[in-house]
């Protein structure tokens, strides 16, 4: 039976206990997962691709069912270069979906075999958004109980 590899694309800038969620909650549904850095010249990251690729590998290094890369141009390539045949993305609100639906209806468009798997967050997580992470390490306010040990240490060290 072929391989179930899932892709999951994201910035995560910074990775969040939201994320790591969907992560843990989707591993026993497939025999691999990608974890993806989408690389965009065009967005304005508060963490280099660097140090995302380093969380990542920090936290999942040691799991063998999971790798982690960073990518620039279209996830549908991304997916088909690695053999994947499903997107994972989580969903916290009806936001998340409009804007979930419409990729995953464009990605379907170009490649009729990739699957987008959608895992629904779990309430504790449902208010937890990088963007919202991001402010709160600008402006020095509480944030170590939405992200992993990792991203405190390098945002304290900032
Ligand atoms: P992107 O810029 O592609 O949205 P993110 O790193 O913000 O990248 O998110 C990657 C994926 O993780 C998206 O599918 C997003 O909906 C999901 N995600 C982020 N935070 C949470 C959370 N708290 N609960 C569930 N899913 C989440």
């Amino acid at each position: 039976m072929a391989q179930r590899i899932a892709v999951f694309p994201g910035s995560f800038d910074p990775v969040t206990n939201g994320h790591i969620d969907i992560l843990n909650r989707s591993l026993p549904l497939f025999d691999r997962i990608i974890i993806a850095i989408g690389v965009n010249a065009q967005k304005q990251n508060l963490f280099s691709t660097e140090v995302r690729l380093n969380w990542l590998k920090e936290l999942y290094g040691q799991n063998e069912k999971i790798s982690v890369l960073s990518y620039t141009g279209l996830t549908a390539d991304f997916c088909r270069q690695h053999e994947a045949r499903y997107i994972l993305r989580g969903l916290r609100n009806t936001t998340d979906f409009e804007y979930e639906k419409t990729i995953a209806l464009l990605n379907r468009s170009m490649d009729s075999t990739l699957e987008t798997i959608f895992m629904m967050t779990a309430p504790e997580y449902g208010h937890i958004h990088s963007s919202v992470v991001r402010e709160l390490i600008r402006y020095k306010g509480k944030f170590d109980h939405l992200v992993p040990d990792c991203v405190s240490r390098t945002a304290a060290e900032r």
